[in-house]
């Protein structure tokens, strides 16, 4: 199937390429970006003029940041393609709840895809915990903003998230592995004097679930999920690349490669169906937290 790329940046760069050159399934047949590019790839900056001009690229992948991703993403539905959202899906709740509306009007795909929920461990994880009980599980997402959005002062605009960026891949995680429902209780939310987005949060759930967000970690960087259950201990360690229970490495694998891989693979097969995927579970939880949390401000950022 021939597919565009749109918004061609960091994430398109580093994963999205080369999980389409690497799958025959897929053609990169065009992209488009304002400055951005792929060698050798037919090139656009304008978005409607690719919409109308190349009626033979029935899939788009918008890995645009999310405040500007609602109107391409509305664009390429309304001209009958299938849609591939990068995470999070939207800036907000509603937009998205709009464009699966529109989707399911036009009869096309739109795939809200979270890319750490395809992490290589997280499947085992949920398959284990599926008839345990969890007593308390804790999320610890401690990284370094400068390595990861090196610039990108979008994140920390309004709608750019701050650390709910990386954080709401835990809580995509978190969300497709518990046996049970949790909600948001309480939340401390530290922002920067000079930035409207968090750059550090903790969160308090239901169910003795708590998160530990921070994106001033230098040095190793974190992403772990613990949890404590009736039948042991389950940890995710690497961003849901690797399982252990009870200490002992028993699944997946110290890379993320397998993650866009999988969510190309996951996007072909829900076109070949007729069906869409859209799951707004994680990024309720965020919206929670900045609903419900307690706000301090804390040292200015400059990258
Ligand atoms: P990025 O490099 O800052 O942005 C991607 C591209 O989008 C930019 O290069 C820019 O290309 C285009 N763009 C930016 N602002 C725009 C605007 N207002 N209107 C139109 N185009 C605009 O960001 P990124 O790191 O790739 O992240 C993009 C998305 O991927 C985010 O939702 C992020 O959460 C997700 N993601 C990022 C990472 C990561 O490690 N960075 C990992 C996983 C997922 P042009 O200037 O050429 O138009």
């Amino acid at each position: 199937m021939k597919i565009a790329l749109v918004g061609i940046g960091k994430i398109a760069l580093d994963q999205h390429v080369p999980a389409i050159a690497a799958a025959p399934e897929w053609e990169l047949a065009a992209t488009c970006s304002r400055q951005g590019s792929v060698a050798d790839v037919p090139a656009f900056s304008d978005f409607a003029q690719l919409l109308a001009e190349r009626p033979d690229i029935p899939v788009i992948s918008l890995c645009l940041p999310p405040v500007p991703r609602f109107e391409y993403a509305a664009m390429a539905l309304q001209a009958g393609r299938h849609v591939m959202l990068e995470k999070p899906p939207g800036a907000t709740l509603a937009e998205v709840h709009t464009l699966e509306q529109m989707a399911r009007a036009r009869g096309v795909t739109l795939y809200t895809t979270w890319h750490s929920r395809m992490a290589e461990a997280v499947a085992p994880a949920k398959a284990w915990l599926a008839d345990k009980a969890v007593r308390a599980a804790q999320i610890t997402w401690r990284e370094d903003v400068r390595k990861w959005h090196p610039g990108q002062d979008w994140v920390f605009e309004p709608g750019g998230m701050g650390v709910f960026d990386p954080g709401i891949n835990a809580l995509s995680i978190l969300t497709e592995i518990l046996p049970m429902p949790v909600h948001l209780t309480a939340a401390e939310l530290e922002f920067p004097e000079n930035r409207q987005t968090p750059i550090a949060a903790r969160l308090v759930f239901s169910g003795g679930v708590t998160a530990d967000f921070d994106w001033r970690q230098e040095g190793p960087q974190t992403w772990d999920i613990c949890l404590d259950t009736d039948a042991g201990q389950l940890a995710l360690r690497l961003g849901g690349n690797v399982l252990e229970l009870d200490g002992q490495p028993v699944a997946g694998e110290n890379s993320i490669m397998g993650e866009y891989p999988a969510l190309y693979a996951r996007m072909a097969a829900l076109v070949r169906a007729g069906q869409s995927e859209v799951d707004l579970a994680p990024m309720v939880h965020v919206a929670d937290a900045l609903t419900l949390g307690r706000r301090s401000i804390t040292a200015a950022f400059h990258f």
